[in-house]
């Protein structure tokens, strides 16, 4: 429902566009669940098919838009039920649909769109994101708006919906999606694969991997997906993937999604990339030697801070990547080289060396994955677990994620448990409140905590 709830609301505050991607919000609907049904054809880098997605409307409307990017062209739209469609036109990465009547707030309804063409990135402040091709397939990485380079959709992070995701492609070539592998049919030298997601995803966290991978079990509920001749170096540098996820079970409550795979691309990454349920490394990030080894926990994380629990707008990305890389620390900490405390401390020292200039509540689009984003964060949550003690912290943090599974949240449903965790400890309301805005709502940087 919070999702309904967002999307009415925009329209009532008057806030039309995503100030961080420069995106105009698709307002007045939600859609529930994407069916995803395409062909890929890897030498060509042809993707067609067809989406058919389940909108239900929060008003009254005889419009809609649809984000799509330029290079997938819409062919056909149709609609079930008594809705008919009059005209639609494809500019500036929206669909524009007008409907012959209004259709009443409270409908649902779906619309099929039928596109295709040669998917490329989305070009945005932040690079080149969404649909690439690699040297031999392709993979997707759209953090945070590149989801419509490779089907329509409505692309904010606070709406978060199910999906079928049916991939048909040439053999040799592997098709890895989020969630469950349903069923996987062979034909005439294609294999049709059939992903389910069935706990709520953002449409930035929607992904596919083409490409000649095998697989390698790592443990109970982890897998890992890579060419077949880096199968030592991703046995070697995930041999303890199991183990980080049952740490992170211990303190963070049961790992969200039905299991979790690591892809490793022939190509070489700039950074990991998150999906839900899965991640995505280059081959360079796994040499053997486990220097990225805080990158495994880095990612991981996000499946319970970002993925799981995901944030509505982008100013909160703080959320996230503090506490995927407050994790990177618990897990050194966990292995006994270094403690939390210690690895906050040498951060710390970094940042002070840098401009204050970054507001972690609201760092603006150009600096949202700035370093001092992450490392602010990380620190500030650092900070409050000083504040609260270990037993308090980690409860607090594991009602919140309890709390928010599979939706969507702000800073002040963080806050609130931390509130919570400090009444339980017999610690001040007001030094959270203080530690809180010390570390989001102004520059200078903070003291270190005692
Ligand atoms: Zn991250």
């Amino acid at each position: 429902m919070k999702s309904l709830l967002s999307t009415a609301l925009r329209r009532l505050s008057g806030e039309y566009t995503d100030p961080y991607t420069g995106v105009d919000y698709n307002v007045g609907f939600s859609i529930e669940h994407y069916e995803l049904d395409l062909v890929y054809r890897v030498m060509p880098n042809l993707l067609s098919g067809e989406a058919k997605l389940h909108i239900r409307t929060v008003e009254d409307l005889d419009k809609l838009t649809l984000d799509l990017g330029g290079a997938m062209a819409t062919r056909r739209l149709s609609a079930n039920k008594h809705i008919k469609i009059t005209r639609f036109r494809q500019s500036g990465g929206k669909i524009r649909i007008t409907f012959d009547e209004v259709i009443e707030a409270g409908e649902e309804f779906i619309l099929t769109v039928r596109y295709g063409g040669n998917p490329r990135p989305i070009r945005t402040t932040w690079g080149e994101i969404g649909w690439e091709e690699t040297e031999a397939g392709a993979l997707v990485a759209s953090q945070p708006n590149g989801a419509p380079s490779w089907f329509p959709c409505d692309d904010t992070p606070g709406e978060k919906a199910t999906y079928d995701i049916r991939v048909t492609a040439d053999d040799p070539f592997t098709v890895i999606s989020n969630g469950t592998l349903v069923s996987k049919k062979n034909r005439n030298s294609t294999t049709e694969w059939h992903y389910r997601v069935d706990s709520p995803m953002a449409t930035y966290l929607a992904t596919i991997q083409v490409g000649e991978f095998s697989k390698f079990q790592l443990g109970r509920n982890t897998t890992a997906w890579a060419p077949s001749h880096l199968r030592a170096r991703v046995m070697e540098e995930f041999k303890q993937q199991q183990e980080m996820l049952d740490f992170f079970e211990s303190l963070f409550g049961d790992y969200p999604f039905p299991d979790y795979q690591v892809v490793i691309t022939e190509d070489e990454l700039e950074i990991p990339l998150e999906a839900q349920g899965l991640s995505i490394f280059g081959s360079n990030h796994i040499m053997g030697n486990h220097r990225f080894e805080r990158l495994i926990a880095h990612e991981l994380a996000h499946q319970w801070f970002g993925n799981s629990v995901g944030i509505a707008e982008w100013k909160d990305i703080w959320l996230n990547e503090g506490f995927a890389c407050y994790c990177e620390w618990l897990w050194v900490e966990h292995k006994g080289s270094e403690t939390a405390h210690d690895l906050a401390r040498s951060h710390y020292l970094v940042l002070s060396r840098k401009d204050e200039d970054l507001l972690l509540a609201d760092p603006g689009a150009r600096d949202m994955f700035d370093d001092r984003v992450y490392k602010r964060g990380a620190i500030a949550i650092h900070a409050l677990r000083r504040a609260l003690g270990d037993e308090a912290f980690f409860t607090a943090v594991r009602n919140y994620l309890h709390q928010a599974r599979n939706s969507t949240v702000a800073p002040k449903d963080f806050f609130g448990h931390m509130d919570d965790a400090a009444l339980e400890a017999g610690v001040a309301l007001d030094e959270i409140a203080r530690l809180s805005d010390a570390w989001l709502n102004h520059t200078p940087l903070p003291k270190f905590p005692a």
